[in-house]
């Protein structure tokens, strides 16, 4: 048989893919075992280029999804701090204005002063318990003459103003256990 593209050549082997006879001139197969027209090689090429595209569109679109999720975890993260300091300050707020409100506004108005803030400093030393430290050994509410007693048991540690009589409470005290400071009248 004669080369298609050579027709005085001699040739005794064809394209594998088109099964066109071609001459050794016309053999551009890179493999020594076969044996491929230029036509065949370009698109056999042109195969491999699209198909490599294709995975690579592939792992590019897989990129983004992952860098897409991990967007969208962050913004959960993100929102989730943003609602434990919604959630947190108001819950910060109810613990103190649970303290019996209708006392603390019967008392005369610089009274009540002196109790807000005593209030405020349980409050602190409430913080101080819940993070497992302790007062300072002289740290008192503005209004009392006497520092706070601490009492430590193994189950518990009670922290109270010593002359709760100053501020019209028989008791002024906040506990490990309980973080919400105790007024009794
Ligand atoms: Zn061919
Ligand atoms: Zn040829």
């Amino acid at each position: 048989m004669r080369c298609t593209n050579h027709p005085s050549i001699e040739t005794d082997f064809w394209c594998k893919a088109c099964k066109q006879p071609i001459c050794e001139q016309c053999d551009l197969a890179q493999d020594p075992k076969i044996h491929q027209c230029a036509k065949c090689v370009a698109s056999s090429a042109v195969e491999d280029f699209d198909r490599e595209s294709e995975s690579l569109a592939e792992n590019l679109a897989a990129i983004e999804e992952k860098s897409e999720q991990q967007q969208a975890r962050a913004t959960r993260i993100k929102w989730s701090i943003v609602l434990a300091a919604v959630i947190i300050v108001p819950w910060r707020l109810s613990s103190y204005f649970e303290i019996d409100p209708s006392v603390i506004s019967a008392l005369p108005i610089y009274e009540k002063d002196l109790v807000d803030e005593c209030i405020y400093t349980l409050l602190e030393v409430s913080d101080l318990l819940q993070a497992g430290l302790r007062p300072p050994l002289d740290m008192r509410c503005a209004g009392s003459n006497l520092s706070l007693l601490v009492q430590e048991s193994a189950s518990n540690t009670i922290v109270s103003v010593q002359d709760p009589q100053n501020f019209g409470f028989s008791t002024m005290s906040v506990s490990q256990n309980d973080p919400i400071p105790r007024l009794v009248d």
